[in-house]
């Protein structure tokens, strides 16, 4: 038994947080949102009020936030964890945030010693609650292995990416590609619709032929045939668009930081953008369909 310590116990970080002790592991969990820490501690966990303090008698660290700054300022900040942990204290950054940061927060906490793989997700709250996420790792062989243990529990899929930032560099360039072949699919059934074509046929032909992708075969964008997407249960996330929205902006700064030519990336950004300056960004990212159909007012 492991005494973990989770910090940011949201939609994703909870779930996590309870698979890991639910193997039998000792948690404790910070949120300034209390009433998530009082779930965890109500299945059994720990809270904390002084995170410097619980990280010194902790064997890993694993952080589950909302943004690159707030990561920054939890790690790197005057009160940080790197400047207080022990030496080979172990850190798994989960959060989905900019390549630059998570190579800063490493930079800094392999230079005191610390193991640290930046390790972001795919799967959703569903993956997160069923332990079947997909992890994304980066960072040094050694501390890749110390974290696989616990990345195990919570993910079913756990590729090693390469060295510190390579995790979130995965995880941007795929929700890139999401968000491009998202948008694709719901303008293919667009047009089928325009042109008579009935969507499940067009599902049927398409979804066998060379226009088949997981957006059409999982998440299909247009109520019908596929039961399980989000179209079916009017665009409840699912994945919000805002959270599709959060990524294409990563993959535009890094885009711009590396010099690389993404001119579909940059269009599902402005497409997601729009649907945000229209207060909808709270449906799923499928519901860019009803965007194209002009029906987000
Ligand atoms: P969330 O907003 O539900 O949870 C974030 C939690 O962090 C909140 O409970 C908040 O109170 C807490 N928090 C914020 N600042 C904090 C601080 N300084 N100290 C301690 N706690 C703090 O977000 P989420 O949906 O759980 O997403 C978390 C991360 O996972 C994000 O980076 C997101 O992009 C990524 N992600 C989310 C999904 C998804 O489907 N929700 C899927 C893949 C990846």
């Amino acid at each position: 038994m492991a005494e973990v310590t989770f910090i940011g116990l949201g939609n994703m970080g909870l779930p996590m947080a309870l698979n890991l002790l639910k193997a039998g592991h000792s948690v404790t969990g910070f949120d300034l949102a209390k009433d998530q820490v009082k779930i965890l501690v109500d299945a059994g966990g720990k809270s904390t009020e002084d995170i410097n303090y619980t990280i010194q008698t902790t064997d890993v660290v694993i952080s589950m936030l909302p943004s690159g700054k707030i990561v920054k300022s939890v790690y790197l900040g005057d009160q940080g964890i790197i400047e207080n942990a022990p030496d080979n204290l172990l850190l798994i950054d989960s959060s989905t945030i900019d390549v630059e940061t998570a190579r800063d927060v490493a930079k800094n906490a392999i230079s005191k010693n610390l193991h640290i793989v930046d390790a972001p997700v795919s799967g959703g709250v569903g993956g997160a609650q069923a332990g079947t996420l997909t992890f994304m790792v980066g960072g040094e062989n050694s501390a890749f292995d110390r974290a696989k243990e616990f990345l195990d529990i919570m993910g079913g899929n756990i590729i090693y990416a390469g060295l510190s930032g390579n995790g979130q560099a995965a995880k941007i360039c795929n929700n890139m590609l999401l968000g491009i072949s998202m948008i694709g699919t719901a303008e293919a059934f667009n047009l089928a619709e325009n042109l008579g074509l009935n969507a499940q046929t067009f599902f049927d032909i398409s979804s066998t032929a060379s226009g088949q992708c997981w957006s059409m075969t999982s998440y299909c964008p247009v109520p019908g045939p596929v039961p399980s997407s989000p179209a079916n249960n009017n665009y409840e996330p699912g994945f919000a668009s805002a959270l599709m929205l959060k990524d294409l902006r990563l993959s535009q700064e890094a885009a711009r930081m590396t010099s690389s030519s993404t001119p579909l990336g940059a269009n599902a950004t402005s497409i997601y953008e729009e649907i945000e300056k229209l207060g909808h960004d709270g449906i799923d990212f499928s519901g860019v369909i009803k965007l194209l159909q002009n029906k987000l007012k």
